[in-house]
C-alpha cells in the first residue's frame, strides 16, 4: 500500500448529518474510485455494521470509523477514529455519554433564534433529523435554508450558528484524553480531523498536537475537503514534525451541500506515512 491509493476516511450518513444513508454513500464512493472507505458519523457508530455490509456488497475495503466532539482550549475539536472494533462497550457508552445533551442543546438554539424572529426551528431541524440522539447545527442550518433566511447553510453558520450569533449555544464535549482512549482501547487510531478549520494561537495549536500525542493520539487529517492545498501542505510539515501519520477525507455530507465529493481529493504527499499502513491488519 502506498499513498496513491484512493481512500476516503471521512464522511456522514444520515446517522448523523450527511443526506445521504449509509447504503447510498458506498455507493456513490465505489462511483467516483474509492478503494479503501470509513464512514465516520459523528459521535455515533449506529451506521457502522451497514456501511461495512455495503462497502462489502461493493466490492470495496472498509475500515470502521467515527469522529468525536470533544472541547479543548474553549473550542470544539474533532478527532476521527478509524480501524476501532465497533462493539467495543467502553467506545459506544462514551459515544452515547458525548451525544447527551444535544436535544437539550437544539431546545436553546431554537430559543435564541426565535429571539431574533425565527419561529419552530426546533421542530423544522427535526424534520431533517435521522438519527433523535443526532440533532446538529447541520439539521438547524437546513431548515433555516428551507425557511428562506438564508441562501445556503455556509450562510447560516456564518450568521446564525457560529459562537457569538443568536442561535449559538456553547457546549461541553468530551475531553481530548478519553476520546482517544476509547479509540485506542477499542484497538483503532486516533486523527485529529482537519487541523486548519480551528482558529487557535500557534502555542494552544502546538498544545494540542503535544498533549494528543501524550495521550496516544497517532494521526492528523492532511488532506481534506477541508483543506486548501496551502494548508495541506502545512499540515503535512506538522505530520513530520510531530510524528504523526496522514489521513485523507472528504468530509462528504451531501450532494447539495458540499464541494468535495468522495474519493474526489489529491493524493497524500509522498513522504507521509498513510494512516492505512498503521492499519492494515484492521481493513475488512
Ligand atoms: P454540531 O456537532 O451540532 O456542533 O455541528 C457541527 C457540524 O456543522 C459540522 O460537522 C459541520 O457538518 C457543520 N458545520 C460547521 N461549521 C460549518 C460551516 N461554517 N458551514 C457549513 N457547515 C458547518
Ligand atoms: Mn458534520
Ligand atoms: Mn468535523
Ligand atoms: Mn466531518
Amino acid at each position: 500500500m502506498n499513498s496513491m491509493l484512493n481512500a476516503d476516511l471521512h464522511c456522514h450518513s444520515t446517522v448523523s448529518d450527511g443526506t445521504l444513508t449509509p447504503e447510498a454513500l458506498a455507493e456513490r464512493a465505489k462511483a467516483n474510485g474509492v478503494e479503501l472507505w470509513a464512514l465516520t458519523d459523528h459521535d455515533e457508530v449506529g451506521g457502522q455494521q451497514r456501511a461495512l455490509e455495503a462497502a462489502r456488497s461493493q466490492g470495496m475495503k472498509y475500515l470502521t470509523g467515527t469522529e468525536i466532539s470533544v472541547t479543548f482550549a474553549g473550542q470544539t475539536v474533532h478527532i476521527v477514529g478509524l480501524g476501532f472494533d465497533h462493539h467495543n462497550t467502553a467506545l459506544i457508552n462514551g459515544l452515547r455519554r458525548t451525544r447527551g445533551g444535544r436535544g437539550e442543546r437544539a431546545q436553546e438554539m431554537s430559543e435564541g433564534l426565535a429571539k431574533v424572529g425565527i419561529n419552530g426551528a426546533y421542530e423544522g431541524a427535526l424534520k431533517y433529523v435521522g438519527n433523535p440522539e443526532l440533532i446538529s447545527r447541520t439539521h438547524f442550518a437546513r431548515f433555516l435554508v428551507e425557511a428562506g433566511v438564508c441562501k445556503d447553510t455556509p450562510e447560516v453558520f456564518r450568521k446564525y450558528l457560529t459562537e457569538g450569533k443568536p442561535g449559538f449555544v456553547p457546549h461541553r464535549w468530551a475531553r481530548l484524553q478519553d476520546a482517544v482512549q476509547w479509540i485506542n482501547d477499542a484497538g483503532g487510531i486516533a486523527v485529529i480531523a482537519h487541523p486548519a478549520r480551528y482558529s487557535f494561537t500557534p502555542n494552544e495549536e502546538y498544545a494540542l498536537f503535544t498533549e494528543f500525542k501524550t495521550h496516544g493520539g497517532r494521526g492528523v487529517e492532511v488532506v481534506t475537503g477541508s483543506h486548501s492545498a496551502q494548508e495541506a501542505a502545512r499540515y503535512a510539515e506538522t505530520a513530520l514534525e510531530f510524528g504523526l501519520a496522514a489521513s485523507r477525507g472528504s468530509d462528504f455530507h451531501s450532494p447539495d451541500e458540499s464541494h468535495t465529493d468522495l474519493g474526489a481529493l489529491p493524493w497524500l504527499p509522498g513522504q507521509l506515512t498513510p494512516v492505512w499502513e498503521l492499519l492494515a491488519d484492521r481493513i475488512q
